[in-house]
């Protein structure tokens, strides 16, 4: 048996053993195939049932219904990005961006070099310490849409509620937080994520998208670019991220298997816990670096009371195998991600060793 570390990585990051072991046991012969899916035809039928229960999955498991159309697409999150713009910019529009952190500014970037791309609100000024109130967020009444980012990956806060946007489509990067925890998500025009957080590996982003607004999308456009492309041959246009597919599709099961998001949901909430409430305890020892009621329960952020400390901290978690603690070069400090196949072992014992390192070291 190979020696597992406990992988608080921020991502690419831990995922299921249950569906690395299946990974492990389909790789050389996929189902009586005599081949690995890798060398398989994304146009056979193997790949076309994994293909079609990835999307029916996904919309099973995240609660939505066939008014929403599922794309596997490559290119990250962060060709999203531009995607949603050049999609959804015309040019005599507004496109509204809530700016909490490093990738919803890149997002709000990209559409400002497509078109007219506005703040509806940021807390850059607080150093990104907490998501806007629903209430501070304003932006034009006939937005082509309004961008938010649910859970800032690098800075620890996540959003807690959403705004009401009424006819303005809700457009959101969920990269670090989709299928953590029961949301209605009806209320979202289109939802995108890199898979390489709570999904799956990296090389493959699933996006989500409303049928009403993808009949607005644009026409004329680069045809990799355009969503409709992608929606009309159910992401198979060219040749699709397959094997991240493939891990897409056993995530989800496993995530079904778990009694899905309101399962995965307790747990998630007893994970963020066990780390928070150890912080609470000994707040002048371990500092968390946002505002209580923004905190993220996928990226858990903090400070020692000096870097040395938590030089120490990391090398010394690391001994005891807790690897990819160490926070962005951004914010410093320690990072802990506790995405879904991170277990509630492996929070409660982080905790523990937590609880440990700062009796002999405060
Ligand atoms: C990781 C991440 C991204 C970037 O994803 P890529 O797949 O590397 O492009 C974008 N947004 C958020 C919120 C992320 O956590």
């Amino acid at each position: 048996m190979a020696k597992r570390v406990f992988n608080f990585n921020p991502g690419p990051s831990t995922l299921p053993l249950e569906v690395l072991k299946i990974v492990q046991d389909e790789f050389l012969d996929y189902k009586g195939t005599g081949m690995s899916i890798i060398e398989s035809s994304h146009r056979s039928p193997e790949f076309d049932e994994i293909n079609e229960s990835a999307i029916t999955l996904t919309r099973e498991v995240l609660g939505l219904g066939d008014n929403y159309q599922v794309l596997f697409l490559g290119g990250g999150a962060s060709t999203q990005f531009a995607m949603v713009p050049l999609n959804f910019l015309g040019p005599d529009r507004k496109a509204a961006y809530v700016d909490t952190g490093s990738w919803s500014s890149k997002a709000f970037k990209e559409g400002q070099i497509i078109g007219d791309a506005v703040l509806a609100a940021s807390s850059k000024e607080a150093g990104y310490k907490f998501i806007p109130k629903m209430n501070d967020i304003k932006y034009p009444a006939d937005a082509a849409y309004l961008h938010i980012t649910s859970n800032n990956t690098i800075k620890g806060t996540q959003y807690h509620e959403f705004p009401d946007t009424g006819s303005v489509p809700l457009v959101c990067d969920m990269s670090s937080d989709i299928a953590s925890r029961k949301l209605d998500l009806t209320k979202f025009s289109l939802i995108y994520a890199g898979a390489q957080k709570n999904l799956g590996p990296a090389g493959v982003t699933m996006v989500i998208i409303r049928d009403d607004l993808l009949a607005k999308a644009r026409e004329g456009l680069p045809t990799m670019l355009s969503y409709k492309t992608h929606a009309e041959k159910k992401s198979l246009y060219n040749t699709p991220p397959a094997f991240g597919i493939y891990i897409v599709k056993l995530v989800l099961e496993w995530i079904k298997k778990q009694g899905g998001l309101s399962a995965i949901e307790k747990v998630n909430r007893q994970k963020k816990d066990a780390i928070y409430n150890l912080m609470d305890s000994y707040p002048d020892f371990y500092r968390g670096t946002v505002e209580k009621d923004s905190r993220s329960w996928m990226n858990l952020t903090l400070r020692l009371p000096d870097e040395n400390l938590e030089k120490k901290f990391i090398a010394e978690a690391k001994a005891v195998g807790f690897v990819g603690l160490k926070g962005h070069r951004s914010v410093g400090g320690i990072r802990v991600s506790l995405y879904n196949a991170m277990t509630l072992e492996g929070a409660r014992k982080l905790a523990e060793f937590m609880e440990t390192f700062r009796k002999s070291n405060a």
